[in-house]
């Protein structure tokens, strides 16, 4: 069959003068990174609250970090854990890490002492980099049960604040040794040069752990400075722009699209600790960002913020949404309010982040049979292909398992062949989500293959009875699940929360459903929650709700 995935007709549809394919010479991060400090080493690398780095503050810490790291043993290859909030300091981590030859494992920092153990020992981290908040509960017992040899703590203080000497006097300081102290002691240091090729790892990142265990995807300096220079290019930003921090840096979002995007276009990275929409407000308008990356539950929650106006995001010259399902009233209701449209883009941990998106300028189509939004065409060197069960590529409009191979697919899982050799195969990565694509190229998610509610036999994915009720104008969020049935096996049924001061009954919600689709999909069910759980990361936590029942 003739394989209409690899001619990828939809490349010319990027902006004119993007290549089809790209190039790029260097393909290790850290070498990336001293461009743009040599460029510009007096310009902002990043801003947290009162305190700016520069470039050239960021590569002094970092050496100084790693020259503590070398001389406390570590070596090349070996892992450090960072289990931070967004803040400067993980910025200093990473480089540091590398610099020292190690490779970065980003830790949530919501993880209990029995998560972060267990990604410890299965890294076999020598060194961790952690918050001096966590210290006590969390990081010391798993640093002991996992023998990490090197601990160093930091706090959210802000930089300036923490060298105030009447803040030290109050602060209570753990016994460990605290990366600002290290810094200062080790001022003027420069450990021994390193270089990357692209095949080695740059990060093992834990799949967010909305299902199973979780398992470390090798992302490589290729794999990164891949799809870091990509953003750079694609998203067609002056260099020395300000980028806004909205996803977690320790999700593949926030550590490529924010983080390693940002040191690639030599700009300005505004971090702000945690999400929290009122203080993310504050810090619009504070720092004026031209540019903004997050999950959609992110956008979500800044719209409904009762203080929220258009004069927030006027500043934006581009906003993206991506980790998570995006509703596309949510996207019309954004750029009705407020003015930018939110581009949709797709990707897994084990894609480096994003492998399709929106490109600028274009929106994304609508499906008029689902009412789902594309997630945007494969970027460039990506190839995205639909298959059937058996893997064979389908034709295009048809309905299958997603699968990308490109130069920012992951290589392997970290020590699991089993798990590799199932989902990353001959480079081909295996996603678990189900879509198509159109003539034109552009991808749309139907759902996750494992998502999928069977209702007398009739497949009903949760996506498109999500995408109706989010057009409710009541409805704030909305995540549907397959729950036991005597009679259906499985039913469907919808957890709902609303607006403020917005009230819809559950059988309001369920005749709503039921008028816009067929009789085996609507939810026969609801319930209203104040708020849905949900992972760090902004992703709904649908087996947390299944199990509610
Ligand atoms: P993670 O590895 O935590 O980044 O999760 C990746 C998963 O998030 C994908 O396999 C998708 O199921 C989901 N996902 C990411 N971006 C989107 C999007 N734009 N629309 C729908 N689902 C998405």
């Amino acid at each position: 069959m003739r394989d209409a995935y690899a001619a990828r007709p939809w490349l010319a549809q990027y902006d004119e003068g993007t290549p089809p394919d790209l190039h790029f010479e260097v393909t290790d991060m850290l070498a990336v990174f001293r461009l743009s400090a040599a460029e510009s080493p007096e310009r902002v690398a990043v801003r947290y609250f009162d305190s700016a780095l520069t470039y050239a503050d960021l590569d002094r810490l970092s050496d100084a970090l790693a020259v503590h790291l070398l001389d406390n043993g570590f070596q090349r290859g070996d892992r450090i854990a960072v289990q931070l909030q967004n803040m400067p300091q993980f910025a200093i981590a990473v480089l540091a890490g590398w610099k020292a030859g190690g490779i970065l494992v980003p830790v949530n920092p919501m993880y209990t002492e029995r998560e972060l153990t267990t990604i410890l020992t299965d890294s076999g981290a020598t060194a961790v980099v952690g918050l001096e908040r966590l210290w006590d509960k969390v990081i010391a017992p798993s640093v002991a049960a996992a023998g990490v040899g090197i601990a160093i703590s930091t706090s959210e203080l802000d930089l300036q604040t923490r060298n105030d000497p009447r803040v030290l006097s109050v602060v209570p300081r753990t016994k460990v040794a605290d990366l600002l102290e290290i810094t200062a002691r080790n001022e003027g240091r420069t450990p021994p040069p390193v270089e990357y090729a692209a095949g080695d790892i740059a990060l093992l990142t834990y799949t967010s752990g909305t299902s199973g265990i979780p398992k470390g995807a090798t992302n490589t300096h290729g794999n990164v400075s891949f799809n870091a220079q990509g953003f750079r290019d694609l998203v067609g930003l002056p260099r020395g722009s300000r980028i806004f921090g909205l996803a977690p840096l320790f999700h593949i979002t926030g550590l490529v699209s924010e983080l390693a995007g940002s040191l690639a276009l030599g700009g300005e990275l505004v971090l702000v600790h945690r999400f929290e929409a009122g203080a993310v407000l504050d810090a619009l308008l504070e720092t004026r960002p031209h540019f903004m990356v997050g999950p959609s539950t992110a956008y979500i929650a800044l719209m409904n913020h009762p203080e929220v106006t258009p004069d927030h995001f006027s500043s934006l010259e581009l906003a993206y949404s991506g980790g998570a399902p995006l509703p596309g009233a949510v996207v019309d209701a954004f750029e009705q309010r407020f003015g930018p449209y939110i581009h949709n883009s797709y990707g897994l941990t084990e894609t480096t982040a994003p492998a399709t998106s929106t490109p600028r300028h274009q929106r994304a189509p609508l499906d008029e049979s689902s009412g789902s939004l594309s997630v945007g065409l494969p970027v460039p060197n990506a190839v995205v292909r639909i298959v059937d069960d058996e893997g064979n590529p389908l034709p295009l409009g048809e309905t299958g398992e997603i699968v990308i191979s490109g130069p920012m697919v992951v290589p392997a899982y970290w020590g699991r062949p089993e798990a590799t050799a199932e989902s990353i195969r001959e480079g081909r990565l295996f996603t678990g989500d189900v879509g198509f694509m159109d003539e034109q190229g552009w991808v749309y998610i139907v759902d996750r293959k494992k998502d999928m509610i069977s209702a007398s036999g009739f497949k009903v994915w949760p996506r498109e009875v999500e995408d109706v009720l989010y057009g409710h104008p009541a409805v704030r969020e909305v995540a549907v699940v397959g729950v036991p049935d005597s009679y259906r096996g499985e039913t469907v049924k919808a957890y709902v929360s609303l607006r403020p001061q917005a009230s819809a009954s559950p059988e309001e919600l369920i005749e709503f459903a039921k008028q816009r689709m067929a009789a085996f999909k609507y939810p026969r069910s609801v319930e209203l929650l104040e708020e849905l759980p949900k992972t760090a990361t902004g992703k709904i936590l649908r087996r947390e709700l299944r199990a509610r029942g």
